[in-house]
């Protein structure tokens, strides 16, 4: 069996680190299993789906490296829903209803009052033709719901492991609203059925709704004569450092905002597709590598915590260990030359922090002037230029020989004047970098 697999964003928002974990992990089970990974939009929603918001969805999978092999939209589908709904609703399993939002809020008003659950009566399977007319005569149209089993619905959860919903807890789903559009729910069935969809993966907050889309893809197999019902894997969701979940902090979590922010897409990755399992968090380029780990009896049920701070301590561990290679497209972007990340990269967690630090080196800082007479002596006993990685020691060796300072009461006088900072990368990486003049300048108290 070929492995098929699909991610399946609504293109009415952007890519954050809640949702995209499901397109990680759809991921790395494909190509782990030598499978196919489908991108499919659902866009039958019009009014909120933007082409912008698929763009985007699209920029951010590819930066991070998880490439599809085919995408589809819904709404270039619309016919194939409309032939599979016309065998249901001759089936009798999609019926026509009739409430307005007020009726029904009434209805569920009164079902809390008698301590009953918020279960939609079905009272539209009793209508008569005449109550059928009527309702049309007043201008009502019909929302569509389809007709659950109303018995247990089970399946071997390949994370939750054997799930059992009971429909009849559950309203019959509404598949197709009064102005004809279709909801994700149907769609989404016929899709999965179509497309050979083995494997649906994605978080838990749809684990109800497998037990709907079951019986709704039973229905659509029967409509078109073949298919299966796909395996199911619902992961937990993510919570924050403070266990609470992160749905008001997604905005600032989206992944756009992290590209934009200077994080390594290999830290998004490694950290996200760890987070819920019990293994190391490691800091991994290769997604490959990652695919080869990937496994669902390593995925926990409980909420996974995720903390920005971790996300920073693996994107400086990524990038100590990164050949300027690994990063130079993106360091072009920041204007950071080869040397200067060779001298920074060791101390900063962020590529954009490379671009503060091709500031100080290659702009002008005002010096932070400590010892005025340590400095001013250092300004005379800067060597020529070319400055090498030797110069920074001889350099220090002869400033200490010339005042007798030693230690920290030597260097950071020295950092201070000649970057303006009390930490950062290697003085003697930075001292050729800065040049002789400058050095000369900022150590006697002069911006350059
Ligand atoms: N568009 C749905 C969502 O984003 C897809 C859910 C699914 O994977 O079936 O929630």
């Amino acid at each position: 069996m070929t492995v098929i697999v699909r991610f399946a964003p609504s293109p009415t928002g952007k890519l954050h680190v809640g949702n995209v974990r499901a397109a990680l992990w759809n991921w790395l089970f494909a190509r782990k299993e030598g499978g196919r990974f489908i991108l499919r939009i659902d866009d039958t929603d019009r009014e909120r789906s933007t082409r912008a918001y698929e763009e985007g969805i699209k920029r951010d999978l590819e930066w991070l490296g998880l490439f599809w092999d085919e995408t589809f939209r819904q709404s270039e589908r619309f016919g194939e829903y409309d032939a599979v709904a016309e065998i249901l609703r001759k089936r009798g399993l999609l019926y026509p209803c009739y409430e307005t939002p007020e009726e029904l809020e009434r209805k569920r008003r009164l079902q809390r009052a008698r301590g009953l659950p918020p279960v939609y009566d079905r009272a539209a399977l009793q209508y008569t033709d005449e109550q059928i007319s009527a309702f049309e005569r007043e201008g009502r149209r019909p929302h569509w719901r389809f007709r659950l089993s109303q018995k247990p619905v089970s399946w071997n959860d390949l994370i939750r492991g054997e799930t059992t919903v009971d429909t009849a807890s559950v309203s019959d789903p509404v598949l197709v609203r009064e102005d004809g559009v279709y909801l994700y729910t149907l769609p989404s069935c016929i899709d999965d059925v179509d497309m050979g969809i083995t494997h649906v993966i994605r978080g838990e907050d749809h684990v109800t709704n497998a037990a709907v889309q079951i019986e709704i893809m039973q229905a659509v197999i029967e409509a078109r004569g073949k298919g299966a019902v796909p395996a199911f894997a619902h992961h937990s969701l993510l919570v924050g450092a403070d266990g609470q979940g992160l749905s008001k902090r997604l905005g600032a979590l989206s992944i756009e905002a992290m590209r934009e922010d200077g994080l390594e897409p290999a830290a998004i990755t490694s950290l996200l597709a760890r987070l819920g399992t019990a293994d190391p968090v490691t800091p991994e380029r290769d997604l490959m590598a990652l695919a080869a780990g990937f496994d669902f009896a390593r995925l926990g049920r409980a909420p996974a915590r995720f903390d920005p701070a971790d996300l920073d301590a693996l994107n400086a561990k990524i990038l100590h260990a990164a050949p300027y290679e690994a990063v130079a497209d993106r360091l072009a972007a920041f204007g950071v030359s080869k040397p200067v990340w060779e001298a920074v990269k060791g101390n900063i967690a962020r590529l954009s922090e490379a671009a503060r630090w091709r500031d100080i080196v290659e702009g002008e800082i005002d010096p932070v002037i400590e010892d005025e007479t340590l400095t001013r002596e250092a300004a005379g006993l800067v060597p020529d230029d070319p400055l090498d990685g030797a110069s920074w020691d001889d350099f220090v060796a002869r400033v200490q020989e010339r005042t007798g300072a030693k230690g920290k009461k030597l260097f950071m006088p020295l950092r201070l004047a000649l970057t303006g900072e009390a930490r950062g990368p290697e003085m003697a990486q930075l001292f050729p970098l800065i040049g002789a003049e400058k050095a000369r300048a900022r150590l006697s108290g002069r911006r350059a």
